[in-house]
């Protein structure tokens, strides 16, 4: 699909939600990262499986917020367009690119597949499940190289973070859809 005819379906409303929630996740990682890398860097577990989770809740929350398909792709490919742009991207280059719009289309890809659109808990979780999962399968395979076991145990870590990540942004949907009386839709 061309990127005009994408960007067509979204209303100026859902623009300025993916351009705050794009800048809220970029602006939270710094605070956000050095936490994770304190609580995993005993368990030998890259701090960035943990972080992802975190990252991965303004994901699912914008594309819950949204709520077209194609959402969190955007978010992703704005986000990487920030950081890219800021020349924040440091060592990882082209991989950092990747690992930020990957998890939004995988993202996208889910909802779309289960005909959901963050509008439970399950697929809320499994949301931000393979998000975490796709960005950190991709850093930690192709960047880290990391050796069969302590793979498996990272992408497990991912998952879990990354579902906990996607249901704490489905709880928080609901809070902003009742306060703002927010429909289905
Ligand atoms: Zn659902």
């Amino acid at each position: 699909m061309p990127l005009y005819k994408m960007l067509d379906k979204f209303s100026v409303f859902d623009l300025i939600i993916i351009a705050m929630i794009s800048a809220l996740g970029i602006a939270s990682k710094p605070l956000i990262v050095p936490l994770c890398h304190i609580i995993t860097g005993p368990l030998l577990i890259p701090g960035g499986v943990v972080a992802g989770g975190f990252y991965m809740f303004w994901l699912v929350l914008g594309a819950g917020i949204v709520g077209k398909p194609g959402a969190a792709t955007m978010i992703g490919v704005v986000q990487a367009l920030m950081v890219f742009g800021a020349g924040i991207f440091g060592s990882h280059g082209v991989m950092t690119l990747l690992s930020y719009t990957l998890p939004g289309l995988a993202v996208d890809l889910l909802l779309f597949l289960m005909g959901h659109r963050v509008c439970c808990l399950l697929c809320a979780f499994l949301a931000g499940l393979v998000a975490n999962i796709s960005g950190s399968a991709l850093v930690n395979i192709i960047y880290f190289r990391l050796p069969v076991v302590p793979l498996v145990l990272a992408l497990t870590v991912a998952a879990l973070s990354g579902g906990l990540g996607g249901s704490i942004a489905y709880k928080v949907l609901q809070l902003v859809k009742q306060n703002k009386g927010w429909g289905s839709g």
